[in-house]
């Protein structure tokens, strides 16, 4: 990798294991947050519940393997494992994946068909049913997307299920961003992904977009494409 790149992503890993650790773990929370926080909350959770009711309108998914690129504290991890599917989540932020495996602990009542690593999603490997990496390309600039997507497809024998920031909203996004990431690590950006971009590149790597879905609440948007192979 370059050192832009590692840059990059030492900013991002470094981000959600402190300042980004404590906002993000109270977002995707339920206690007392400020009112852009609970509207990002229910943006999100929108996004969660779109991708839950995907994968159980589709052909039974038990014991089938799922891969959670980028899970944060579990958000769809857990909800993912309640369906009985097996699932290998992992995250860059070692306080992301603590955090998310206090939660399934928690919360499921079998956690026998749940693996959490700590890993750069580049470096994963093996073969999942579907891969699913919800808001995670809003930490990836335009020029690494391509290859980020291509490292996950690798992965994916039949679905693929992604959402970014699109970058239509650009404006609105943009105006918000300090709520994104407020105080010092402002230093971390957010990058947003023109559909048309995601869509050719889900193309060419053999995709056929099947499903969609817009999240906008008024801080939060989320486009979701879930991709089948040819
Ligand atoms: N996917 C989760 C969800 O929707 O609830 C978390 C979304 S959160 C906005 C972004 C997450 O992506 C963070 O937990 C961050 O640590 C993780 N992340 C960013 N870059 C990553 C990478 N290269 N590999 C693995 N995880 C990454």
């Amino acid at each position: 990798p370059t050192s832009e790149q590692t840059d990059d992503k030492t900013i991002v890993q470094n981000y959600f294991n402190t300042v980004g650790f404590d906002r993000w773990r109270r977002i995707y929370g339920n206690g007392e947050v400020n009112k852009v926080q609970a509207d990002i909350r229910t943006g999100h959770q929108q996004t969660i519940d779109t991708v839950i009711s995907w994968i159980k309108a589709d052909t039974n998914m038990a014991g089938k393997l799922i891969c959670d690129a980028g899970c944060g504290v579990g958000s769809l991890t857990i909800p993912l494992a309640a369906t009985g599917a097996r699932i290998y989540a992992s995250d860059l932020s070692e306080k992301m994946v603590t955090e998310a495996q206090d939660r399934a602990r928690a919360t499921l009542e079998r956690t026998d068909n749940l693996i959490f690593s700590v890993s750069d999603l580049e470096t994963l490997r093996g073969e999942y049913h579907t891969v699913i990496c919800l808001d995670v390309l809003i930490h990836y600039p335009e020029d690494k997307a391509q290859a980020m997507i291509a490292h996950l497809s690798s992965l994916a024998s039949h679905r693929l299920i992604l959402s970014f920031a699109p970058k239509t909203t650009a404006y609105t996004i943009l105006k918000k961003i300090g709520e994104f990431f407020p105080g010092p690590s402002k230093a971390t950006r957010a990058y947003l992904h023109r559909e048309s971009e995601i869509v050719n590149i889900l193309t060419s790597l053999g995709w056929r977009i099947e499903r969609n879905a817009m999240t906008k609440t008024q801080f939060y948007f989320s486009r979701l494409l879930e991709a089948w192979r040819i």
